[in-house]
């Protein structure tokens, strides 16, 4: 049978190429959306092995992170750009969902996972998620809790209002452009809790330090952040 299915893919892959979401070139059998020298090829950051790295730096005087780490570069890597492209705006749910196992082997490995209680995708917006027909967060926090093994909340905190574009705007008014763009619900269910933000890239802060200036408002709340990128500048 796995002869006769190697040959149905063969087929398959005739009639309906597949290719890398990262680089473009063609997949060969038992490659899966990422190419292997696009998974080997991908610059990690590794700055879960790394106390006070760029990402933690980014929320010092801000808020309160505990630990924060990146699985790469947004803006040294193309790879890592285009598979976030191909997740964002051509709706290919499953890349975030690869990446995010791919990534949280990466930190298990480190125990990075250690005391975390519950997984928080960053939420878009009502009418965002609607446009877009899903929240790439969750798909990527859908992969990472598979592999850590901790449970995702997808309803808890949710975005209340939208924000306008911020690529313009100066470091201090991005700042204020997200005080209170964030609301959560009943405090009582994450009381103590150690909570582990994903996001898809972390570009000034502004929207984890808006999400943790919220959750760490409830009694015992900690908050640690993960993104598939970070765009360091
Ligand atoms: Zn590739």
């Amino acid at each position: 049978m796995g002869f006769l299915n190697g040959l149905y893919d063969d087929f398959l892959s005739l009639l309906f190429p597949r290719v890398c979401y990262g680089c473009g070139k063609d997949l060969v059998r038992n490659e899966k959306l990422i190419c292997t020298e696009c998974y080997v090829l991908i610059s990690r950051t590794n700055y879960h092995l790394q106390a006070g790295n760029p990402v933690e730096q980014l929320f010092w005087g801000r808020c309160k992170v505990e630990k924060g780490a990146a699985f790469s570069f947004y803006n040294k890597d193309s790879r890592m750009k285009q598979l976030i492209h191909n997740l964002k705006y051509k709706g290919v749910r499953e890349i975030g969902i690869e990446l995010g196992r791919m990534y949280a082997y990466d930190l298990k490995q480190s125990g990075f996972f250690e005391g975390i209680d519950i997984i928080l995708p960053v939420p878009l917006h009502p009418s965002k998620k609607k446009a877009r027909g899903f929240n790439q967060s969750d798909m990527i926090a859908e992969g990472v809790a598979g592999t850590a093994g901790l449970p995702v909340d997808r309803s808890y905190l949710q975005r209340v209002s939208k924000t306008a574009t911020q690529t313009r705007r100066s470091r201090y008014e991005r700042w204020i452009n997200v005080e209170g763009i964030f609301r959560t619900g009943n405090s009582a269910a994450i009381e103590n809790k150690h909570i582990l933000l994903v996001d898809d890239v972390i570009t000034t802060g502004s929207t984890i330090e808006s999400c943790t200036s919220e959750l760490i408002k409830t009694q015992g709340v900690k908050v640690s952040v993960i993104a598939l990128a970070v765009a360091i500048t």
